[in-house]
Parts: C-alpha cells; structure tokens; sequence
C-alpha cells in the first residue's frame, strides 16, 4: 500500500503522488502572533508535524513552510472587525513588532514542548511585503482585480472556479448574503488583496504600493509566501478545517489567477476542531487554554500530544481534564514499559534515522532496520506503517505501538528498536526515557551523541560517493565496538 490522504479538494481519499518524492513541498497555515497560542490551534500544528514526519518514514524528503502572520489578519476572516495584531499592541500597551516579537517566542516555545519540528522555512508576512505586491500585480494585470474606496479587492466575478475547495453554492450565498459591512465590495465574497484607505487606519505598518501606502490583506501572504519558496505549484497545503470556506479559498483564487495554473496545490489537508465541553475555544471570548495552564496543572506537553494522537485528526476531538489524565496514564505506562524492556536488554538500539536510500523508492521499504528486530517485530512496523499510510491513521498506529511493546514474544532489544523507529513519528520521547534507564549502566548520552554524529558522518560521506571516508569511519566506530547495519531505512548502530 501506499500513502493515502483525504483531499479537501474533490472530498475523496486519494493515493499521494509527489512531485519529486525528494522534495514533497508543504505549505502549512501558521499563527498570527497576538496572542498565545491555544491548545485547538495546538492541534493543528500536531496534524502538520504527524504528516512530515509520516513522509519522512515513508521515505520521502520534505520542505515544510510554515508562515508567521504579524500584519493584516482582521478578527474575521472575511474583513471584517478589527486588526488582531493592532489591536494587541493597543491593548497592551506595546508595539505591534514588539507583540510580534513576544508571542513569536512564545509559540516557538511551545512547538519545542510539544516535540513539534520546526518548519525548514518560516517566514514573517512583514519581512515578504514586495513579494505580496509582486503577486498582487500579477493579479492585477491579469484582470482580477478592482480599485474601490482606496483598497484593491479581488473581484471573484472573474474566476469562475472560485468556491470549489469549499464547495461554496455562490448563487445559495448570494442569494442569502447579509448586508456586507464593506461597502466597497462588488461581490459579498470578493476580499481585498491591500487595504489603503479604510476603517484600519490605525494601522501601525504600512508600505508603499502602487496602489498606494498601505498594508496587505491577509490571504496574499500565505499565496506569496508559498510560491516563493515551494514554486507555482506544489504538493500539499494544509490548516484547520475553518480555513476552507475563506482563507483557503481565497488563497487558490489569488494563486491561480496570478499564475494561470491549475492546480495550484494538488492536496489540501485539514484537520478538525478541538472542542471543549462548554463549545468552541476562543481567543476573541477571552476564554481559552494554552499549553502553558496545562503545565501549570501538572500536566507534561507530551501528555497533550499523546491526547491528540490519539485521535484521527478528521474528527472533532472533545477536550476534557478527564481525558487528559487518561492520556496521561497511557503514556506514563507507556514509558514504563519502555523501561522495564530497556532493562531487559543488552544493549538500547540507536535511533532511527531516515537515510537518502528511502527517497528513492518511497513506501517501498520498511524502515527502521528491521532485519534485526524479528519477524513478529516487523510485523507490528508493517502494520504501523499501513495505518499511518492509511490517511495519517494515529490512533490506529498508536494501537500497533501498544501491541508491540506488550507482546511477549519480542524480544526487549528488538522492540525497542522498532518501538524507536515508530517514535521517530510520534515523538513521545522513548528512546530519551530508555537511555536515562540504562544511564548508570551503559554509556553517557555524550558519548551516544558522538557516535551518532560520527553515523551522520558516514552517510553525508556515502552520499557523496566518498566510500574510503565512509569505510574508515565504520573501522573507527568497529575499534570502538559500534557495528553499524545499513537498512532501507538508514543506518543502525549497536554495540558488540
Ligand atoms: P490562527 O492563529 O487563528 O490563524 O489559527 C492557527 C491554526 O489553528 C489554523 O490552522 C486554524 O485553522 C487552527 N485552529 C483554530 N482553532 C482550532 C481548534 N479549536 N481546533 C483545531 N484547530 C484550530
Ligand atoms: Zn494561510
């Protein structure tokens, strides 16, 4: 089997072809930066990193572009109420650069907790601002777009596509539209690609434009921002699932017209809501919970992680403390098991690393090594890897995880390594838990570190068909008592 994903676009599961499976692009929405974050928009990022870390296992390569949104989003989506970030600022008593700057931190901070990898590419709307107006005149020239009231707006008239990601009944909206509060706007869904003259003149930013002094709609920034550095077309884009009917929308209105090609994205992935019992979580209500609070309750960044794995990220998911002490529990019996099977072996199993070698033929190989792990070992991988090909299935591939470490006919070595291998995509930690375990007893993790760079040494040098290098460094690690055993799915190292 291959990798399958459910795209919003067409609303059908889909078998996942890549463009060059070397380099999958992805385009995921990031925060606006006035706020922290809250433990909802938590969920999304969780679902990104659940899928670049799925096709790393599978063995693709991956070039993840995550935006920071410090100008222009509105408090609704649509242009409507007030600038989020000016706002802040006012509210605060700070600069807007300043509140960028603080909550940019912040987040950050709580993608590290949560073990969430960071994107390769994260750029700030403010430091992209030319390359919004490039775009937007390419929109322009193209004959999208109309001046009114001092703003640029998309005239959605002009591209007959529009809606199709939402499956919008433009003549159903019309028809039951309520009096939009923009004035300006031909169409109720038209939306305005720069903002001049308007209700937003307290904003603190502004640029010079053709079109005059100003500042950006939101939705230009994540089109420019991924044609820059994924190209006119790429593979997957992703949000949560409240971006479909505008931002999302808008954004393949505005790409599609500037460069004339279709698709512009070829899947769109999004992830459902986290609820709480009490309804929708709001930043705008004031009431909202950020992974600090949970933290601050006693709780580890990771019990939430295990919680949100432990749903399909296409289902809503139900927030509630009671759930969150039983994803606490799991994954505290979790990690005991992993200690008491770390006890049992002789050695801990190095970490699995995806290798060059998985690009070439990706879903191909099982990762991981598991030569050595045995055959029921790889079995419980093979299943693993059929749920998570099976639209990023986490909690299935949670269940394999479990069936493994339980089952009493593998042995402790070998299902570590595989229980490694599956936590190079859940990030719960297990193999950091297994070698403070075995600390007073096997090597210090300065001396696991080295050896694994000595590892990473030898595949760069391999890469470079530089084999002498390579087979030096194995002789080294060999002196060391370190063999290494090249996979499908890179190298293992273990001692003899
Ligand atoms: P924002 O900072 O408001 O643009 O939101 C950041 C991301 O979180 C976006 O992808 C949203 O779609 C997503 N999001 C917002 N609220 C929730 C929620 N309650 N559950 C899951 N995802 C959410
Ligand atoms: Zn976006």
């Amino acid at each position: 089997m291959a990798l399958t994903l459910f795209n919003t676009l067409g609303r059908r599961l889909e078998p996942f072809r890549a463009l060059n499976p070397e380099e999958v692009g992805f385009y995921g929405c990031g925060p606006t930066v006035y706020n922290f974050a809250h433990i909802g928009n938590l969920r999304a990022y969780v679902t990104h990193d659940l899928l670049v870390k799925t096709l790393k296992y599978l063995g693709y390569g991956v070039k993840h572009v995550m935006n920071i949104t410090d100008v222009g989003h509105l408090s609704g989506d649509d242009d409507s109420g007030d600038d989020k970030m000016v706002k802040s600022a006012a509210t605060r008593g700070k600069s807007v650069l300043e509140i960028a700057e603080f909550y940019t931190k912040a987040f950050f901070d709580d993608l590290d907790r949560m073990h969430i990898a960071r994107a390769d590419v994260i750029p700030r709307a403010t430091e992209h601002i030319p390359d919004m107006i490039e775009l937007i005149g390419r929109i322009e020239k193209a004959g999208f777009t109309y001046e009114a009231g001092g703003n640029l707006y998309f005239d959605i008239s002009r591209f007959p596509r529009y809606g199709e990601l939402a499956l919008l009944r433009l003549d159903e909206l019309r028809a039951g539209a309520r009096i939009d509060v923009d004035g300006n706007k031909r169409n109720p869904q038209d939306f305005v690609l720069w903002f001049t003259r308007s209700k937003f003149e307290n904003q603190a930013l502004t640029w010079d434009s053709p079109w005059g002094r100003g500042y950006p709609g939101w939705h230009i920034e994540c089109s420019a921002m991924s044609i820059k550095y994924l190209g006119e077309q790429f593979d997957i884009h992703a949000g949560g699932i409240d971006h479909v009917p505008i931002h999302h929308t808008n954004e393949i209105a505005q790409s599609e017209a500037a460069t004339g090609r279709q698709p512009w994205v070829r899947y769109w992935v999004h992830n459902e809501f986290l609820v709480m019992d009490k309804g929708k979580m709001s930043k705008s209500s004031g009431s909202f919970l950020t992974l600090q609070s949970l933290v601050d309750q006693g709780y580890n960044a990771l019990d939430y992680r295990y919680f949100l794995l432990g749903g399909h990220y296409r289902s809503q998911l139900q927030f509630s403390f009671e759930a969150l002490d039983g994803a606490r529990n799991a994954r505290r019996s979790l990690l005991d098991r992993i200690k008491a099977l770390s006890d049992q072996a002789a050695v801990i199993p190095g970490a699995y690393r995806p290798g060059p070698a998985d690009a070439a033929s990706p879903g191909a190989a099982s990762p991981g090594g598991i030569s050595e792990t045995g055959e029921e070992a790889g079995k419980a991988l093979d299943n693993f890897k059929a749920a998570l090909e099976d639209d990023l299935s986490s909690p299935r591939a949670l269940a394999e995880l479990w069936s493994l470490v339980r089952n009493p006919r593998i042995r402790a070595g070998e299902a570590l390594a595989a229980a490694f291998a599956m936590d190079s995509v859940f990030s719960l930690g297990l193999r950091e838990a297994a070698l403070e375990r075995k600390e007073a007893s096997s090597e210090s993790e300065e001396s696991v570190r080295e050896i694994e760079g000595l590892v990473a040494e030898r595949a760069a040098a391999k890469k470079a068909r530089d084999f002498d290098a390579a087979d030096r460094i194995r002789d080294e690690l060999k002196k060391r008592g370190i063999a290494l055993e090249d996979g499908p799915g890179g190298t293992i190292w273990k001692r003899i």
